[in-house]
């Protein structure tokens, strides 16, 4: 048979990550038998499922399995499974390009400082490639189920620029991975380590993974005809009996209590890819009229691509321990799609599509069940995230907290900093669980900088008389922490929560109040401090408002292009004047974003409100600067929320104008 050797080069990317994998990875070789064990076993999963309606494809070999082997004289080890293997095309379409969407952007964020890639690296997954880790070169041969033995192929690669394929007859179905391996990584090469690095990474597989056993055979007599006259040295020889060793059974079917915690932490990583520990776990059977077991982790680290458009939720869906599909998205709100775990249903039909899961009720009943779970997990780690200061001169009584809950502490804030944001998308999304949504949320506000107050600890700190919970949005935190707008609220020592998240202003379009008190804007419509301002203030506003009648008329005029309307305002202490929006109007900073997206913003024009006490407004009057001066004070309001001036050249010559 004359067999065409074909040599290709990978995908940027690809050749970007395996420099990565062998520069960054040394000091974590284990896993890449993880990775490898946990592709065979995912080819077999795939194979079952597609078998399901063509069981002609499990040919003559039905036991689904993975094989370890090794050669020390060859120096490889080799990884073999008998699932649905790989045709040429797909052996170079997966083992020479990265089909994960965003990879490009991914890369970019790479720095070169080994550790801190390293840490992205596990963010990202590296899959197969871990091979590279551990060996200079990888053959791969592989043929896909249902094709005839002529159609195998064998996949080469130095781990460099490119990788060779060829076409090969392969008798058996599945995929064969073989690790030449580097100098540095022979310890591979002896059962006893390859059995301690599969019980830790791989136990839970649920498929035997089998090792061909071994046996002490003595040495041969040194004198055949005397005993006494001793032996060579002895060795193990391989028996040709092949052995599991796993103990393959899906780990979630397991009962909780003879699961450790280092079992469900590996199971995480098998399944996410994640070198990091999870935050937190659920591993619960749910009964009733929809039967199914779930196993849920909440990571320590948001992914590299979590606010990619079409991120897929981390859901696998199994069904009586068959696996169906991942991402089954079907299965969990958008807004909790950073949630990694498996959901095992008895309930749904084997041949379940993704189509069909859209419409049936017991995947809705899964999906709210599963959703709950996550929120009281949740809520859970938000109540042991305590780090309040003991009370000083307090009687050294402390409750007592058991190890579990302290294992807790710190965690919630941990969570909140890399997936807050996603979860106030859930507000716009999850009317159902909306309140339990609002308790779970955090924000920094005028009493601190970190995003750390509830709305509950807002209104347990409500100064008498006050009846709104008052926010700001803007783009930092310095440009809501400085807006003029909060300047009234300052002087009286009324806190207000400080919203940067770009997804905050339309997340609260969904929250009207939080148990029974209302939000309010600080930047749109009139303030109103209602009861938190006394008679004299209200009388003094309502004579400025009065007094400066002909001065706003003036101004309105002046600014009629820029501005709805112009009107003194007691919001201000130290500025002479704020934008603000109509109460039912959007932001200009959610108009500016949308612009910046290149988005429709509806073109409303803001309204101006100045500072009656301040000195640049009372000089206004008389002025023959009047609409010089008119303007410098638009666009400084504009400046003041992180804006730009329309006409940034005009602005900068009336001031010059005025400094000269
Ligand atoms: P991932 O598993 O995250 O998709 P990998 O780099 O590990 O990424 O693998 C890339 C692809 O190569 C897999 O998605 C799969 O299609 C294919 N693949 C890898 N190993 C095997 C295998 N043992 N059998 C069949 N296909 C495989």
């Amino acid at each position: 048979m004359t067999t065409t050797k074909t040599t290709l080069s990978f995908q940027a990317e690809v050749a970007q990550l395996l420099h990565l994998v062998t520069h960054s990875l040394y000091s974590h070789p284990e896993i890449f038998l993880r990775e490898l064990v946990s592709n065979a076993s995912d080819a077999c999963d795939k194979l079952r499922f597609e078998a399901l309606n063509r069981p002609e494809l499990y040919e003559d070999a039905p036991n689904l399995e993975v094989r370890v082997s090794f050669d020390p004289g060859a120096k490889t080890l080799t990884i073999t499974d008998n699932g649905i293997g790989m045709s040429t095309q797909e052996a170079i379409d997966h083992l020479g390009t990265i089909a994960k969407s965003g990879t490009k952007d991914f890369m970019g964020q790479l720095t070169g400082d080994q550790k801190q890639d390293a840490q992205l690296i596990g963010q990202f997954g590296v899959g197969f490639y871990s091979g590279f880790i551990v060996a200079d070169k990888i053959t791969v041969e592989s043929r896909r189920a249902g094709l005839p033995a002529e159609e195998g192929v064998r996949w080469t690669s130095g781990g460099t620029g490119d990788f060779e394929v060829e076409t090969i007859t392969r008798a058996a179905r599945g995929t064969s991975v073989i690790l030449h391996l580097r100098a540095d990584a022979e310890e591979y090469l002896n059962a006893w380590k390859l059995k301690s690095v599969i019980a830790k990474y791989s136990d839970h597989i649920s498929l035997p993974i089998l090792m061909e056993k071994e046996e002490w055979k003595d040495g041969e007599l040194i004198n055949p005809s005397d005993e006494a006259g001793g032996r060579q040295p002895g060795a193990m020889v391989k028996t040709g009996e092949w052995e599991p060793v796993n103990k393959a059974s899906a780990l979630w079917t397991r009962p909780k209590r003879d699961i450790s915690d280092e079992q469900y932490q590996e199971f995480y990583r098998t399944i996410s890819h994640d070198f990091e520990n999870p935050l937190t776990w659920a591993h619960n059977r749910v009964e009733g009229n929809t039967e199914y077991t779930q196993l849920l982790y909440i990571p320590a680290k948001a992914p590299f691509d979590l606010w990619n458009r079409d991120k897929k939720a981390g859901i696998k869906l199994y069904v009586k321990r068959v696996f169906i599909m991942d991402d089954a998205e079907a299965l969990m709100p958008s807004y909790l799609r950073f949630v990694k775990g498996v959901i095992d249903s008895s309930d749904l039909p084997l041949n379940v599509s993704r189509e069909l899961l859209q419409e049936s009720r017991d995947v809705k009943a899964i999906r709210e069940g599963s959703t709950k779970r996550v929120l009281s997990m949740l809520e859970d780690l938000a109540k042991h995230d305590k780090h309040e200061a003991p009370v000083e001169g307090s009687d050294a009584v402390t409750d007592v907290v058991d190890a579990d809950d302290q294992a807790k502490e710190g965690k919630y804030s941990q969570f909140y900093a890399e997936f807050g944001a996603v979860l106030k998308e859930g507000l716009g999304e999850d009317f159902a669980n909306r309140e339990r949504l609002a308790k779970l949320l955090r924000f920094a506000s005028t009493m601190s900088d970190t995003a750390s107050v509830s709305f509950a600890d807002y209104k347990a700190r409500m100064k008498d008389g006050q009846d709104a919970i008052y926010y700001i949005t803007a783009d930092t935190l310095a440009a809501a922490k400085n807006s003029p707008q909060l300047e009234v609220f300052k002087k009286k020592g009324i806190e207000v929560l400080l919203m940067t998240d770009r997804v905050d202003e339309w997340a609260l379009n969904y929250l009207q109040d939080f148990d029974g008190t209302p939000l309010q804007s600080v930047a749109k419509g009139a303030v109103d401090l209602g009861k938190l301002q006394d008679e004299a203030e209200k009388k003094a506003a309502e004579e400025a408002a009065e007094a400066f009648k002909p001065l706003l008329a003036k101004l309105k005029e002046a600014l009629k292009d820029k501005a709805e309307d112009v009107r003194v305002t007691s919001r201000l202490v130290d500025s002479p004047a704020c934008l603000v929006v109509q109460e039912d109007g959007m932001s200009t900073q959610l108009a500016r974003m949308l612009k910046q997206a290149g988005q429709q913003a509806p073109e409303s024009k803001p309204v101006l409100e100045v500072n009656p006490e301040h000195a640049l407004v009372k000089k206004l009057d008389g002025s023959v600067h009047f609409n010089d001066l008119a303007h410098i004070l638009f666009d400084q309001a504009l400046l003041a929320e992180g804006g730009l001036p329309e006409d940034p050249a005009a602005y900068v010559r009336r001031v010059n104008a005025l400094l000269v």
